[in-house]
């Protein structure tokens, strides 16, 4: 089953310095939100990257519970166009990130134009319960081996086995250095290359230097060459 996984060892693990307060995981701050006055309550904001100002890197144990709770709960689909797909959204008991959090980050992402609903083709409801066409799992590194076995994750990469995106929550929470700082995209890109696995898209080269890394480039590895691209579509 090695098409649809990151397989092959990464050669080193990126540098992440934990940030302050790093260990919860929040969703984006706004963007001028900083310190809220009184000394003692300053709210914890990574820096601002790409124009984007990133969220706090959040340390990520190796193991965890080894057992999935699937989120409560659904998203709606956005839009009335397009084939609806059903996915629901587990992630690791244990793991210092939220499942609500965590799964609005994927709805987020699905619901980009510049995801796979582009044009209007998909629309993507979260449910909790009934069938689904797949499943995006937050799982700790010792987890994400266990569910890619027999690929080899080596406790670095994400993969997709069988219908389940098997997101590795150091990757998430700690971003790769292919993408430098920009935590943000880095978890785009996460998401959208291990859901288009399950799509049924396989990997895919750069096509040419200096070029966007098509989103089915294994970037977590290496760029090749290409400029970071989190989306199917870039250009929405
Ligand atoms: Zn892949």
């Amino acid at each position: 089953m090695g098409r649809g996984g990151d397989h092959a060892r990464t050669a080193a693990a990126p540098t992440s310095a934990p940030q302050p307060g790093a260990g919860t995981a929040s969703p984006p701050a706004p963007p001028s939100g900083r310190a809220a006055g009184k000394a003692g309550t300053a709210v914890v904001q990574g820096p601002l990257v790409n124009g984007r100002r990133q969220p706090p890197r959040v340390q990520i144990p190796h193991a965890a519970s080894g057992r999935y709770a699937v989120v409560p709960g659904t998203a709606e689909p956005k839009g009335t166009r397009g084939t609806l797909v059903r996915y629901a959204v587990e992630v690791e008991r244990g793991l210092p990130i939220t499942g609500a959090d965590f799964a609005a980050q994927v709805q987020r992402v699905l619901d980009d134009p510049r995801s796979w609903g582009h044009g209007g083709t998909m629309r993507f409801e979260r449910v909790s319960r009934g069938p689904v066409r797949f499943r995006v799992s937050l799982s700790s590194p010792a987890l994400t081996d266990r569910m890619c076995a027999p690929l080899v994750t080596g406790g670095e990469l994400s993969c997709r086995q069988g219908n389940r995106s098997v997101i590795n929550a150091l990757r998430y929470g700690e971003g790769a250095a292919s993408y430098g700082r920009d935590l943000a995209s880095y978890r785009e890109y996460v998401i959208n290359h291990e859901v288009g696995h399950a799509l049924g898209h396989d990997h895919l080269g750069c096509p040419g230097k200096g070029r966007l890394a098509p989103v089915m480039v294994q970037q977590t590895k290496s760029l090749y060459g290409c400029a970071p691209n989190p989306w199917p579509f870039p250009r929405g």
